[in-house]
């Protein structure tokens, strides 16, 4: 199988990144990816200091897709997430929701044993490996690998998991796929600024798909449709996710602004993605079983 390297790391999704990979339509990928310390992170007493921050939220990539040119759609089904056994968190003052609690960076090393982690002596979870990054090249301009927005990146969604499938637009030929950023768990709101940091890899099939008009990014995951939106504030990137599916709703399946709205209000759940990078992301998520019931094709 064809496989990206983590040597392969970028800081930015840009159209001037030279392709790592050249792969038609269809094709299958391994990309491997360092944790979003880039694996600086090696115990719990491990000093600020120690850290190069100019080296953090590396993505792999890019994977240049030959059919791919501006305005098609580029699906990415999420084959597998495999993350290695150690995940690592931070909190560092002035950063996320409590960073004015707290006057000293601080770190925690967890290990993975049987698909758990025990969080302290009385609490252990379940792993949930997601995808914190993942995007095309933007437009125009570089756009930092920390910052989620139109072209995908860091959306820190925690449904996009092993099985699910997102949909990001193409802006440029070859689209210029990268993924970093793994997090065997994580919360809706990341509010602490990390998940479980953790490298692994994450196996995808991609396909191009032309003459195609949807909301992006747009994700699938086990009975829902879901539009996934960032903004300055929460408020407008929630705003926005919601006008994505009503958009979705009144383009393809033919709704007027007044069905389609109350339908929102009955059933799509507006839920937060992540409060604490540049840009805020927020998701409409709605059963997929509605467009089933117009016959709706991807
Ligand atoms: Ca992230
Ligand atoms: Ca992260």
């Amino acid at each position: 199988m064809k496989r990206i390297e983590r040597k392969n790391a970028v800081y930015t999704m840009s159209p001037k990144n030279e392709p790592v990979l050249k792969v038609k339509s269809g094709e299958t990928v391994v990309f491997e990816t360092y944790d979003c310390f880039k694996n600086q992170v090696l115990c719990d007493d491990q000093s600020n200091d120690s850290i190069d921050y100019d080296l953090t939220n590396p993505a792999t990539g890019p994977l240049f897709v030959e059919e791919a040119e501006a305005g098609d759609i580029l699906k990415v089904s999420i084959l597998d997430i495999a993350v290695n056994k150690t995940g690592v968190m931070g909190m560092e003052p002035k950063y996320g929701v409590l960073g004015d609690l707290i006057n000293e960076p601080k770190f925690k090393v967890f290990k993975i044993e049987n698909d758990k982690i025990q969080f302290n002596d009385r609490i252990e979870f379940s792993i949930n490996p997601m995808i914190g990054v993942i995007g095309v090249a933007p437009k125009d301009g570089d756009i930092a690998t920390m910052v989620p927005d139109v072209h995908g990146g860091n959306m820190d969604c925690k449904r996009i998991i092993k099985g699910s499938t997102l949909y990001l637009p193409v802006f440029n030929k070859g689209a210029l796929l990268a993924i970093g950023d793994l997090h065997g768990l994580m919360a809706d709101g990341e509010i602490s600024i990390s998940g479980l940091e953790i490298d692994g890899q994450v196996t995808v099939k991609v396909e191009v798909i032309k003459d195609k008009k949807m909301p992006t990014p747009l994700l699938i995951e086990g009975e829902h449709i879901i539009t996934i939106a960032s903004a300055e504030t929460l408020d407008e990137a929630a705003d926005q996710a919601t006008l994505n599916m009503h958009q979705l709703l009144t383009n393809e399946l033919k709704m007027d602004v007044y069905e389609a709205g109350m339908l929102l209000s009955l059933v799509g759940d507006l839920r937060i993605c992540q409060v604490v990078d540049p840009l805020k992301t927020a998701r409409m998520e709605l059963p997929i079983s509605i467009l089933e019931k117009y016959n709706y094709q991807f």
